[in-house]
């Protein structure tokens, strides 16, 4: 596709999603930035939900990076069984919080760099906790959005580095967060992984006129 019809392709479905999707919040249930660190740590290969069924139980044990530094990975363990890769995930919460205060003071990093050095956490994590606690943009490439994107036909495959990058050479910085939840919603609720809402009724999708994959 030609770089001035993919920017416009993406200008028009942030023109359709953006007012139907407006929350840009994120669906995982945090009320510090450390709690949404460790939760979307957590998140890796799970639902939402899955991870915020046992996060209340962590949150409450370890409220912050001190606590979270000082406890027994296998306490942790315990308290996150029901996700999955319990084991490497809590080794990741328990390292991150002890880099955390060893390096950054006892407060989660500002910047992409910084949040990429801390273990478990990738550019998804990075960008969601630079947009939700820092007020920057950010592109946030989950499962959702990389499908959601691989079916629009706006990248070839679901690669998030390469989608990420796509999408900031093709749309306004300003867009960045916003565009980012509204895809994760679209893909979510809509154009859902098994069952994609257009298979039974093409009218139920608001991008139905745009994609090439339509009820296929
Ligand atoms: S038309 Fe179907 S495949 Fe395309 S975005 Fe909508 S639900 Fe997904």
């Amino acid at each position: 596709m030609e770089k001035a019809d993919l920017r416009q392709r993406i200008s028009e479905i942030a023109r359709i999603l953006l007012p139907l999707w407006p929350n840009e919040k994120p669906l995982i249930h945090s009320s510090s930035c450390f709690e949404l660190l460790c939760a979307v740590i957590l998140s890796a290969q799970c639902t939402d939900d899955q991870v915020n069924a046992v996060t209340p139980a962590l949150f409450s044990a370890y409220a912050d990076p001190r606590a979270m530094a000082l406890a027994d990975v296998e306490d942790v363990e315990r308290l996150i069984r029901s996700v999955g890769f319990f084991h490497t995930k809590a080794r990741h919460l328990v390292l991150s919080a002890r880099k955390i205060m060893t390096e950054y003071g006892g407060k989660v990093p500002s910047k992409m760099e910084e949040l990429l050095s801390l273990p478990g956490v990738g550019r998804k994590t990075a960008n969601l906790v630079i947009s939700s606690c820092f007020g920057a943009p950010g592109i946030i490439v989950d499962t959702h959005v990389s499908r959601l994107v691989y079916r629009l036909g706006l990248h070839d495959n679901r690669d998030p580095a390469a989608i990420e990058k796509k999408i900031r050479e093709n749309l306004q910085k300003s867009r960045f967060t916003a565009f980012s939840h509204a895809l994760n919603r679209q893909g979510k609720y809509i154009c859902r992984a098994r069952n994609p809402a257009c298979l039974s009724d093409p009218s139920s999708c608001p991008l139905e006129k745009l994609c090439p994959r339509r009820g296929l």
